[in-house]
């Protein structure tokens, strides 16, 4: 079985690996000419490190991540008093199976990348057509069609085809076109929605951080209708840091948009001294409007499917993004593995039912901190404050990180 995966983020790397080790010929096709990671961090929690160690990776975490001794540090804006904290460390391992790291992104794409065979990552390819019409061309045949840089062209034939290319995905539509000429009544999904907030993100040398910011903790300061998250990347080298301000005018979504540090500095004046002290010591600032969707209707048609944020892109509010892009990978491998192009319709439809339930609510649940991070002070910020010294974040986070592999 061949199977296309259109995109070499995360989710298609993550994808190509795990179809590989089910036994698919599994290749990516990938727009931009070279991968690459703008500087910037991520959580790696234990719902992704479980998957990595089945890929033989996760021993290499610890060659560049961080790991978390806590997570879920909320702490006031002013005043810096901490509302909540959730222990990681070994409490971690105990409760969840597994430890939770911090890590540039860089570094996680480049493990990635470095486990998968290089003929097996098309670079310099963008897909803009995706057809897959049962006996117009071999039987059960999908076609994709990409377009180089240097203007010249190529038809790839494949058995199937897995759209792992991001929130602006061009395989969605395809899988939308095929449903509803089946079912005029299929619903179409919304174009992204505009959440009103931009993030800036930077990196700053550990020298210049204050010391809290060097602790492998991840922190969330949380203040009238903004927060700011940072923790240490790149062995401690680094403190990555992202701060979720209004947009104002910003509708520019790109991971490489040049944002400056004096609009930082105006968006958190009055904070805490180590916020800014952090923001003092911004360095390759960038700023990114932020948009998610709402949960598509399906993630499939015949032989084409979606994984990553091209089925579910969501806010960045619980770091569950790449981790569900992952989540993904991995169980579409399980459903696939065996399947021939006749039952690979099956096979797919599988993996987006045993899917499709927890990507979405994670969705909606990110939209919902959306809120309550950016509460004014008053009574309802008390009494969210309340709420998270009960250890409200811990719940969240067992039904987040405890998950594992399903039985399809
Ligand atoms: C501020 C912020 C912080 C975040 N923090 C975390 C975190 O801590 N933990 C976490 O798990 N997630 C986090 N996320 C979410 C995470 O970054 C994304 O969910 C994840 O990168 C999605 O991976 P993906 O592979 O699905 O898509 P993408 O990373 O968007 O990759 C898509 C790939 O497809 C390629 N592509 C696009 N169109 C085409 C085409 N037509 N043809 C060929 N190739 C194409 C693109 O070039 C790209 O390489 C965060 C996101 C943000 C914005």
């Amino acid at each position: 079985m061949r199977m296309a995966i259109v995109g070499g983020g995360i989710g298609g790397l993550a994808a190509a690996l795990f179809l590989r080790q089910a036994g698919i010929d599994a290749t990516v096709y990938e727009q931009a000419p070279a991968l690459r990671e703008v500087g910037a961090g991520l959580v790696v929690p234990p719902n992704v490190v479980r998957p990595l160690e089945r890929l033989g990776l996760a021993k290499r975490l610890p060659e560049f991540a961080v790991r978390l001794e806590a997570a879920w540090e909320f702490r006031r804006w002013q005043d810096g008093r901490v509302l909540s904290v959730q222990p990681m460390g070994d409490e971690c391992e105990r409760l969840y199976g597994a430890p939770c790291y911090v890590a540039h992104r860089a570094d996680l794409l480049a493990l990635l990348q470095g486990a998968l065979p290089a003929a097996q990552l098309r670079l310099d390819h963008r897909c803009h057509a995706v057809e897959q019409r049962d006996g117009h061309y071999r039987d059960g045949e999908v076609q994709l069609a990409f377009v180089r840089r240097d203007g010249g062209s190529e038809w790839v034939s494949t058995d199937a085809a897995v759209g792992a290319d991001g929130i602006h995905s061009a395989v969605a539509p395809a899988v939308f076109a095929a449903a509803a000429e089946a079912d005029p009544a299929a619903a179409v999904p919304t174009t992204p929605r505009f959440s009103g907030l931009c993030a800036f993100r930077f990196l700053v040398p550990a020298a210049e951080a204050p010391a809290m910011a060097l602790r492998p903790v991840q922190t969330l300061w949380l203040g009238p209708g903004r927060h700011l998250v940072h923790y240490p990347i790149s062995s401690g080298r680094l403190v990555n840091v992202v701060a979720i301000v209004p947009a104002g005018h910003w509708r520019t979504e790109s991971w490489t948009a040049e944002g400056r540090a004096e609009d930082i500095a105006a968006e958190f004046r009055g904070w805490h001294d180590d916020v800014q002290r952090l923001i003092a010591a911004a360095r390759d600032v960038r700023r990114w409007a932020m948009y998610d969707r709402d949960p598509l209707p399906r993630w499939t048609s015949g032989r084409v499917t979606l994984l990553g944020d091209a089925a579910h892109a969501m806010l960045p509010f619980f770091a569950q993004g790449a981790a569900q892009a992952i989540e993904d990978a991995e169980v579409l491998a399980q459903c696939v593995r065996g399947a021939d192009v006749a039952s690979m319709p099956a096979a797919l439809a599988r993996y987006e039912a045993l899917r499709r339930p927890r990507a979405s609510e994670v969705q909606l649940m990110s939209r919902g901190r959306e809120y309550r991070n950016h509460l004014p002070d008053g009574p309802e910020q008390e009494r969210r404050d309340a709420e998270l010294a009960r250890g409200e974040p811990l719940r969240q986070s067992a039904w987040l990180y405890g998950h594992d592999l399903p039985q399809p």
